[in-house]
This record gives C-alpha cells, structure tokens and sequence, in this order.
C-alpha cells in the first residue's frame, strides 16, 4: 500500500480524477523545490530590484553580468535565498507524499535553479530525504532538459516512466524539451503562461491521492 489509512482519510477531500487517463505509477518523480515542496519562498521582483537587473529571469540575467557586479548582484541573490530557506515553510501534504513515495520505493530527485546551500538547509529545516539532489551549480538548469535528463540516468529510470512535479514555467518547459511528462501544481490558479503540462493538480494533496490509486 503506497499511504496509510490516515494519509488517505486526509487525501480524501481531494476531487476526483480519471485514473485511466494518468497510467500507472511513475518509477521515480522529479520535483521542483520552491512553489512546489515548499511555500514560494522568493520574492523575485525585490530580488531583481536589489539586483539591478531588468524583469528577466535571474540566473539568465545574472550570467550576462561580469566581474564585481556580477559578484554583487550574486551576493544578494545568496542572500535572499539563504533567509528564504532558513524561514520556508512546506506545502501541505509534502512529508506525507515523500514518505509515501519513499514507501512505495518511488525514487525521487529535487530538481532546483536555487542554490545548493538553499536546497540543504530546506532539506535539513523539514528532514526532507530524496535520492538525488540537483542545483543550478550541478550542470545547466531549468529550462535546459538537462538536470532532468541527468536525473534519470543517476536513479536508473527511463524518461517515458518519470513525472515530473513543479509549479512554474520552467518546469514544464524543461520537462517538455526531456521528454518527460510534466503535472504541473496550479495552487488552483488558472496557468497564465503557453507551455502546456501533461497533467495538472491543485496541489501536493491532490497528487498523494492520484499515485496512492494508479495501479503499479
Ligand atoms: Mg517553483
């Protein structure tokens, strides 16, 4: 059995869904961190502010700066994202799905453009385990298919038998250009960008409930 009967009695609430339509269990689940396991931690236009950079993605704009204002700009950045990870908070249903997927032996892998220090204090903060963590400073990271595409080399899974799970853009469209399918958590929000998910859920409760009745 994938979660505990009390697992399931909390999961109940959650709507119902065509189960036929998602398959069976995954074999490993990749997840983005920020947004997704946790509450979104970052505020990203106080961020770009302090910065001084344009409205663009972060890490792409950062990497078009050089020398001390790069390091300056980067400095910040670190900043942010250590008090972000220092005061996160998770989303509901987070330790319960982990530990059912951990269960079940469904290998999971964080899949973050955050920092690895972000990313450990996170994990050590909640006692969050996975099997493979990967950073912006592992290789390139999302939107670029690669991070994703390293992770299912490292957990020994082919991509056709991985989800992966993230509240943003980026998640889709990395998932998208790996080949990978992409359940995309809304918060029950309508999607305001154009990239187009496998599947959507309202949250990390809504996906217990799915994996706990697929079929293995
Ligand atoms: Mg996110």
């Amino acid at each position: 059995m994938l979660y505990s009967p009390a697992v399931h009695l909390m999961t109940r609430r959650c709507k119902s869904f065509a189960a036929e339509s998602w398959g069976v269990r995954p074999r490993a689940i990749l997840f983005d961190m920020d947004g997704t396991l946790t509450q979104p931690m970052l505020d990203f236009p106080l961020i770009k502010a302090e910065m001084k950079i344009g409205p663009g993605p972060i890490l792409e704009s950062l990497a078009e700066l050089t020398g001390e204002r790069r390091a300056e700009a980067e400095a910040i950045l670190l900043r942010h994202e250590k008090t972000a990870a220092e005061n996160s908070t998770l989303n509901e249903g987070c330790l319960d799905l982990l530990n059912g997927l951990s269960s079940a032996r469904i290998p999971t892998a964080l899949i973050t453009r955050n920092s690895v220090i972000s990313a450990s204090t996170v994990f050590a903060k909640h006692q969050i385990k996975m099997n493979l963590t990967i950073t912006r400073e592992d290789c390139a990271f999302k939107p670029s298919p690669v991070p994703l595409e390293i992770a299912c080399q490292q957990l020994g899974v082919s991509k056709d038998q991985t989800w992966m799970v993230g509240d943003g853009l980026h998640d889709i469209e990395s998932a998208n250009a790996a080949g990978i399918r992409c359940v995309w958590i809304s918060h029950g929000k309508p999607i305001t960008f154009a990239a187009h998910p496998w599947k959507t859920v309202a949250d990390l409760c809504e996906l217990a409930e799915i994996l706990r009745a697929l079929p293995k």
